[in-house]
């Protein structure tokens, strides 16, 4: 579903990410992990044409990201992208923040958006606060809603950006909980997070980053098990 080959990215003279190579198939759920500054959020954002990369190919379900001729609107649209800060609407409420893309984008009407959206609420538990604001709840509340606004598209993948690194300990659970019920539900996933246990439990492959390159991408028992580099040790030395 989603081909990376050999990505490169330069942010001036500075190579933030080199021959980036990976393939992500149907029902993958992919933990990106790495030390800070590794390239991870800028690897995952280019999959959905958030950031430009100077060379390589990346095809999402048969469309070529990257290629002028792409309407990258139409693939933004089909790929939900969850991130650190939540990133809601904080003037409109929890209802219109989760019919607002399918209107604008997807060109559904009111009602049917809004039917959508409050199954995906009632999905991640919040159903009862869809008349509230953002600045109303909690930062964990806040994550579920962003994930249940993401599924409301429809997307054919979704991609997550540490999406507990914000939260308060207590809150990091309630959020995993909804990702690993949509991983079981076999949605295609590419996340990065610094959550081991989640990635020994969910994901099905693991990719750690450093320097701006993949230094390791295999299965994930492999990765937890039996790592290659020396950099993938250290690193779960300091993490685990
Ligand atoms: P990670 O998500 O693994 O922490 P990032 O992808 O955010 O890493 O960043 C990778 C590297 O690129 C870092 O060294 C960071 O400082 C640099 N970087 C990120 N965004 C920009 C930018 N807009 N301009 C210049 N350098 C950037
Ligand atoms: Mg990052």
């Amino acid at each position: 579903m989603i081909e990376m080959e050999n990505v490169s990215k330069w942010y001036g003279s500075f190579q933030v990410l080199t021959d980036c190579s990976t393939q992500v198939s149907k029902g993958d759920v992919v933990v990106v992990c790495g030390p800070s500054g590794s390239g991870k959020s800028t690897l995952i954002k280019t999959v959905n044409g958030l950031e430009p990369f100077q060379q390589g190919r990346i095809v999402v379900d048969g469309i070529l990201v990257g290629d002028r001729k792409t309407d990258l609107s139409k693939l933004r649209a089909r790929i939900g992208m969850v991130f650190q800060n939540f990133e809601l609407f904080p003037h409109l409420s929890i209802r219109d923040n989760l019919t607002l893309g399918q209107i604008k984008v997807l060109g559904r009407g009111k009602e049917e958006a809004m039917e959508h959206g409050l199954k995906y609420l009632d999905r991640v538990g919040l159903l009862a606060h869809k008349d509230k604001f953002p600045g109303q709840l909690s930062g964990g509340q806040q994550q579920r809603v962003a994930i249940a606004r993401a599924l409301a598209m429809d997307p054919i993948a979704m991609l997550f950006d540490e999406p507990t690194s914000a939260l308060d300990p207590e809150m990091i659970n309630e959020v995993l909980d909804v990702m690993s019920g949509l991983a079981n539900d076999g949605m295609t996933m590419m996340v990065v997070t610094h959550e081991m246990g989640f990635a020994r439990k969910v994901a099905n492959r693991v990719i750690f980053m450093d320097g701006g390159g993949i230094v390791e991408d295999c299965a994930k028992d492999a990765f937890f098990d039996r790592p290659q580099s020396e950099r993938a040790r250290d690193f779960l030395a300091k993490i685990i």
